[in-house]
């Protein structure tokens, strides 16, 4: 039986608690309304009380009281993923971990760090001895890092190192159990997989390693061409140039350039646009690049020059579908593989407007592939579902954002080891409960 939630109170007395209803609702929620489908599904979902912990201890402390009373506890970031994952569909307890924000450790290639640390700010740290972190995604500046890697997938940095799942892009993660007798568990090399993206189902995370990436001065670029396919061959080409490090490949079509009003300068009307970033020791082969695709260079930062105002990361990767749905709410957005730029061109011609290709690269596996956070102009759920089958059909992968089920988002399966996990770590199956089918 749930005692009053007074008695809680009193238990966790000695931590930061957020009694106040608005806050709650504030930090119940995250950026799941860029899904008509998720809006309408967990609009009125709360938490009944907030807690900050400042360490480990106190975490273990919370679980404590979340076993005892049988309470679901929903860890919760910096709030900004976009499937729901920390929205607590049976209230409880969430557990805001924004103030484990300690570097442990830094050393060239590797850092320990608290999972509440905030990437921007752990980069501008890490840039001081000539690293930073392998990837990063477009909510940087205030995403915590155990958020991206319990809830995110990849972003600037992913055209190199991959996505978040390939091995040896997270070293290792400490996570407290919710047992009759929460303990801490130490996860290394493949096991870190069991909790990895799994939305915080299966144990909270307190510390991480991480591995970390030569940090280059970064120019920031706009190059505007003539018609979209070209535009899409020169980011396949950019992405395989060995010679040229880079960071950022981003391809908007046309109609999208529109929606992102703090650029127009740069963003001439009709063009298809890259936005990108490239080391400022390649700028020349990669002017040679842009010339032999006949791109039109209209924005180019230095390092330095881009250091002191918005990135253009910050129209790129969902921070475009942001943009897009600060002008038209209707928007929504697709997340897709495309593998191919054959696909891409289909895809382009078969849709036209209704679905606008936005088009990331990243490495999978390896290679560099295009994928897609395309804008979807939407009228209805079965037309949406329409346009997610004719992209499966012709062979894409469509990671799809509008559900809030684990297993029916990114990865389409259920994973083995974190259903595992889960048994082992939260017998009572109160974290987070309702986003694992497979437990559920
Ligand atoms: P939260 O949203 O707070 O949490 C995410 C998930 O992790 C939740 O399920 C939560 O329960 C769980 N969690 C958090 N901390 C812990 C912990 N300590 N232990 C266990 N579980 C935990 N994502 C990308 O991958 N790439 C992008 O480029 C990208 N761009 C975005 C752009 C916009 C405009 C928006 C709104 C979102 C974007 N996202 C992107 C989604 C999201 O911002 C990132 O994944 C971000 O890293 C999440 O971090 P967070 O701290 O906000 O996590």
């Amino acid at each position: 039986l749930t005692p009053s939630w007074n008695i809680i109170k009193t238990e966790l007395s000695n931590l930061e608690i957020i009694t106040d209803p608005l806050q709650i609702s504030k930090l119940s929620l995250d950026y799941y309304h860029f899904s008509p489908i998720l809006n309408n599904q967990l609009q009125d979902k709360r938490g009944d009380l907030v807690v900050r912990p400042n360490n480990e201890e106190e975490v273990i402390q919370i679980a404590q009281t979340c076993v005892k009373y049988k309470i679901p506890l929903t860890v919760r970031g910096a709030g900004t993923g976009n499937y729901g994952q920390c929205i607590p569909l049976k209230g409880g307890i969430i557990l805001d971990t924004t103030k484990m924000n300690r570097i442990l450790s830094l050393d060239p290639g590797t850092a320990c760090v608290e999972t509440g640390v905030k990437m921007a700010a752990f980069d501008k740290k890490a840039r001081e001895i000539g690293w930073e972190l392998r990837m990063a995604p477009s909510t940087y500046r205030t995403a915590t890092i155990g958020g991206f890697i319990a809830g995110g997938s990849g972003g600037m940095g992913s055209i190199t190192y991959g996505q978040l799942r390939d091995r040896g892009n997270v070293q290792s993660v400490r996570v407290v159990t919710l047992e009759d007798d929460p303990c801490v568990i130490e996860l290394r090399g493949d096991e870190v997989q069991q909790v990895t993206h799994a939305y915080g189902t299966n144990g909270i995370i307190t510390q991480l390693e991480i591995p970390l990436a030569p940090a280059y001065p970064w120019a920031e670029i706009i190059v505007a061409f003539d018609d979209f396919m070209t535009a899409a061959r020169f980011g396949q080409a950019l992405s395989d140039s060995d010679g040229i490090i880079k960071k950022l490949v981003t391809i908007q079509a046309a109609p999208i350039c529109r929606y992102l009003t703090a650029l127009n300068d740069y963003l001439p009307d009709g063009k298809d646009c890259a936005l990108l970033m490239v080391s400022e020791y390649d700028l020349e082969a990669f002017h040679d690049l842009v010339y032999h695709y006949q791109g039109q260079i209209t924005y180019l930062k230095t390092a330095q020059e881009a250091s002191k105002g918005t990135s253009l990361l910050e129209f790129t990767w969902n921070h475009t579908t942001l943009h897009a749905r600060n002008i038209d709410p209707e928007l929504t957005y697709l997340q897709t593989l495309y593998f191919t730029l054959e696909k891409v061109e289909n895809f382009y011609h078969y849709f036209g407007d209704e679905v606008m290709i936005h088009l990331e690269f990243l490495k999978v596996a390896g290679k560099a592939i295009p994928a897609g956070l395309q804008l979807v102009r939407f009228t209805t759920e079965e037309r949406l579902n329409e346009i997610i089958d004719y992209h499966e059909e012709e062979g894409a992968a469509i990671a799809n954002p509008h559900t809030y089920i684990l297993e029916d988002g990114g990865r389409k399966v259920i994973e083995p080891e974190q259903l595992a996990f889960k048994k082992l770590v939260d017998p009572y199956g109160l974290m987070n409960p309702g986003k694992m089918k497979a437990w559920e």
